[in-house]
């Protein structure tokens, strides 16, 4: 091939996984442009989010000397199950957890792109801001560039990292249309709340922080509230699958308004007051549904190749993105030497991304977003438990039977036993 390029790598995209892929190949001398339809990194992302696990420290090391990386590190999680009136809360108070590097952080995703973007331009990345990537460039069947308008830019590499509208993934021919319900509708919204009272409300020192994860009280449809706590501020949302929303004939923004109305919530937002909005789609086919991850000229990270683990316990994008941004560049560093950029050579990024915890991780959860669909998650169990904790709880003046037996008994006057059994079988399978 006799091509003339203008770069080397070419990353559509300045979230955490192009941003991470740019870091990675700058660090390394390799000219990389990233294309940004937003004004700046990180201006079309929604607030705030948690961050686990090393792979900031990986790319930024001691990250956390830096006050604008992060908000705060989370040394509490709960999980919380809501029914209609009623709410049982598991709360882990892991202080152990306030070690550096951290084992999860929040972040204010605006500036913490922006801040990591900079880390990137600092290290030799160019990051061209305005600028919405409409096209690829192809020569025959191999993919050399990307089109903003009537600009087109040459790359020996182009590197997908547009998020969940993997339009461009599409025209890259590495996947089909997604379906409704592989994807999920995240609505999030920031409030103001004094340092001091987050602290007093959750029982936090200085700068420790507490994720919680919500069950229940969203109408059956599969999907869960969250809510992390900055600096100053909290960020709260509900997270719905879209799928279910759209056969149920109900709009998101109205079943977010009626979650907020539970007791529960409505005391996490106590004295707080809205300060933004924002709605974005997260993809939730997980390993089952990761589109082709590379091919001529061209390799795919972060959401726009599926990558978000949602387990329950766990969901989590930003880390998977990052990793995945970063093995992209050190796969596109050993692709660039060989000056062969066919499929033969870009498949060496799934290669090492098979080695990766993100892989890794996206396999073994492969059932977990199937085994997460199920209603009674949202309907049947939320109100099992807290109706199970209120009547073992509850004193009447009556002799008591034993635990186990109350226990029992309930759960056989709840019904539904099958669809349980099954369930706890799904769960075995999944999780
Ligand atoms: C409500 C909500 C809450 C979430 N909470 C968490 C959480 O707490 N923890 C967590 O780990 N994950 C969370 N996630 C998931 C996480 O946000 C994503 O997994 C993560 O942002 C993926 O990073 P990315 O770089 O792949 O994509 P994105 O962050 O979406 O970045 C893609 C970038 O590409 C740009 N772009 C797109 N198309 C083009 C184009 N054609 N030309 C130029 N630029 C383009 C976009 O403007 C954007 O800046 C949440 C998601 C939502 C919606």
């Amino acid at each position: 091939m006799s091509e003339e390029f203008d770069f080397d790598v070419a990353i559509v995209g300045a979230g955490p996984a192009g941003i991470s892929a740019a870091l990675t190949l700058a660090k390394a001398g390799i000219e990389t442009v990233v294309l940004e339809r937003g004004q700046y990194s990180g201006a079309k992302n929604v607030s705030g989010a948690a961050l686990y696990g090393p792979i900031l420290n990986e790319l930024v090391p001691n990250y956390w000397e830096d006050e604008n990386s992060f908000e705060r590190y989370l040394t509490t999680k709960k999980i919380t199950l809501l029914s209609e009136s009623k709410s049982v809360t598991i709360d882990a108070d892991l202080r152990n957890f306030n070690q550096v590097p951290y084992n999860g952080v929040t972040v204010i995703r605006p500036k913490f792109d922006r801040w990591l973007a900079d880390k990137a331009e600092e290290a030799g990345a160019m990051i061209l801001p305005d600028t919405m990537v409409e096209d690829l460039v192809w020569n025959d069947k191999q993919i050399v560039g990307v089109k903003s308008g009537e600009e087109v830019l040459k790359a020996k590499l182009v590197i997908i990292a547009e998020g969940a509208n993997n339009i461009l993934v599409e025209k890259a021919k590495l996947a089909k249309k997604p379906k409704p319900r592989h994807f999920a509708l995240g609505m999030k919204e920031t409030y103001k709340l004094p340092k001091k009272k987050i602290e007093e409300r959750f029982h936090l020192d200085d700068n420790e922080g507490m994720s919680n994860e919500i069950l229940g009280y969203s109408k059956g449809i599969p999907g869960g509230g969250f809510y992390y706590t900055n600096k100053d501020t909290v960020s709260f949302g509900l997270i719905l699958n879209m799928d279910v929303l759209t056969k149920k004939k109900l709009k998101a923004p109205e079943v977010f308004e009626e979650f907020k109305e539970h007791s529960y919530i409505k005391k996490l937002l106590k004295d707080a007051k809205m300060i933004e909005y924002s709605a974005h789609i997260i993809p939730e086919g997980g390993f089952k549904h990761m589109p082709k991850l590379y091919g001529n000229g061209v390799l795919v990270v972060g959401d726009a190749a599926s990558m978000v683990l949602n387990a329950g316990l766990y969901i989590e994008g930003i880390n998977f993105a990052l990793e995945s941004g970063k093995v992209a560049g050190e796969a596109a560093i050993e692709i660039l030497q060989t000056n062969n950029y066919t499929k033969k050579q870009t498949k060496l990024y799934k290669k090492k991304l098979k080695e990766s915890f993100a892989y890794k991780d996206l396999k073994t959860f492969k059932r977990a977003s199937h085994f997460l669909e199920n209603k009674m998650m949202f309907t049947y169990v939320p109100d099992l438990l807290t109706g199970l904790f209120e009547k073992l709880l509850r004193n009447n003046g009556y002799p008591r039977k034993r635990i186990v037996t109350s226990a029992i008994g309930y759960v056989f006057k709840k019904g539904k036993l099958f669809g349980l059994i099954k369930l706890l079988i799904g769960a075995v399978r999944s999780l």
